[in-house]
């Protein structure tokens, strides 16, 4: 091998393990902040879940979360996830998070096992005729627009119900929750309204929805939306480090 690219290779190989130091690290300080509000706000019985946001991260880096023991991968965006799940740990369990165009689905259909981010009838109804197909009950969440922001997907609080009844007539889903992404300034306010609407539904006990899930908190709040109720947080940039991209 030539000099140069020995030189390249060894600084390929260095950054990937400083990456991996700090991906150990990341770990460390999410599991303890999380288990220290679990403790403090929570019941003892009560579980959480911890997703691995992946975009952007290359699957090495991945399998090294999933080998610390975040088995909960979520995925942003259809092609780039094709391109790196054949490269994922194959004990990983993948959910999808990003916004979703309905002519993609069928292309994910059968390897995400909940679909965070449904916030239409529309794509509810792609979604229940993909999976009738490849015969299976997809899980999915309601994503919901808690601050009605307009640059922001996701259903507007007072759509919430009337999405969540036709939902229901669909045979091959199964709502299982909510997922929201609040406003990044003051978070707070908006985590306790989603915690408010996420109760006041589950005591409507609506036939065929299930409110299992609150999918709510990411790197910047993820203890505060343990406060206020969340059992699946979502972390990217906490646990891998900064995005080249959005
Ligand atoms: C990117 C993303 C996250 C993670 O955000 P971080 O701030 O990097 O933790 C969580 N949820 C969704 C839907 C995302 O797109």
């Amino acid at each position: 091998m030539p000099p140069f690219m020995m030189i390249l290779l060894w600084k390929a190989l260095t950054k990937m393990a400083v990456d991996l130091i700090s991906i150990d690290e990341n770990y460390k300080r999410i599991m303890f902040e999380s288990g220290e509000a679990m403790a403090k706000y929570r019941k003892p019985d009560e579980k959480l879940d911890i997703m691995a946001v992946t975009k952007t991260v290359e699957p090495a880096a991945v399998n090294h979360a999933v080998e610390l023991g975040l088995g909960l991968l979520g995925e942003n965006r259809v092609q780039e996830y094709l391109s790196k799940k054949e490269l994922y740990d194959k004990r990983a369990e993948i959910q999808f998070i990003g916004h979703l165009q309905t002519n993609k689905v069928k292309y994910i259909i059968d390897s995400v096992s909940m679909i965070q981010s449904v916030d239409s009838f529309k794509l509810a109804a792609e979604i229940n005729k993909c999976a009738a197909k490849t015969g299976k009950i997809q899980d999915i969440l309601i994503e919901v627009n808690i601050a009605g922001e307009e640059s922001k997907s996701g259903v507007r609080a007072d759509k919430l119900e009337e999405l969540l009844y036709q939902a229901a007539e669909l045979n091959n889903i199964r709502v299982k929750g909510l997922m929201t992404i609040p406003p990044a300034e003051n978070p707070e306010i908006y985590l306790y309204n989603m915690q408010k609407l996420y109760i006041d539904i589950s005591g409507k006990n609506i036939d065929n929805i299930s409110m299992d899930f609150l999918s709510m908190g990411m790197s910047g709040d993820y203890t505060d939306a343990i406060k206020y109720g969340s059992n699946i947080i979502r972390i990217g940039r906490g646990l891998f480090g900064p995005r080249t991209y959005k």
